[in-house]
């Protein structure tokens, strides 16, 4: 074990970083909404220059196609549709893109 941090301690790293510039788009969305989809669009260039795969609850936070964050009723719509398999449909309001995400329970 060398002091060197190995590639999964780096994916480990920006995985965090990605969560904390989503919490920040979070809480910032209100007062500045430029400044929220600024830091979904830069935890997303992290993602992709990490090959991430980020956890489910990260998959409704932001567009995958446009990159802007999604807050509920504002910049997108969140739709449970109960035909099978269950899913979650969220359409973006910027571009109008649909992520489904299989919903459980
Ligand atoms: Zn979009």
């Amino acid at each position: 074990m060398g002091k060197m941090a190995g590639r999964s301690d780096l994916k480990k790293i920006a995985l965090e970083r990605v969560e904390r510039l989503l919490d920040f788009a979070s809480s910032v969305f209100k007062r500045r909404p430029d400044l929220a989809h600024r830091y979904a669009e830069l935890a997303w260039k992290i993602k992709t220059r990490y090959n991430l795969r980020l956890p489910r609850r990260f998959k409704r936070k932001f567009c995958r196609k446009c990159q802007s964050f999604w807050a509920p009723g504002e910049t997108c719509r969140v739709r449970l549709r109960p035909s099978s398999p269950p899913h979650l449909a969220i359409t973006c309001l910027k571009c109008g893109y649909v992520q489904r995400i299989p919903y459980k329970e």
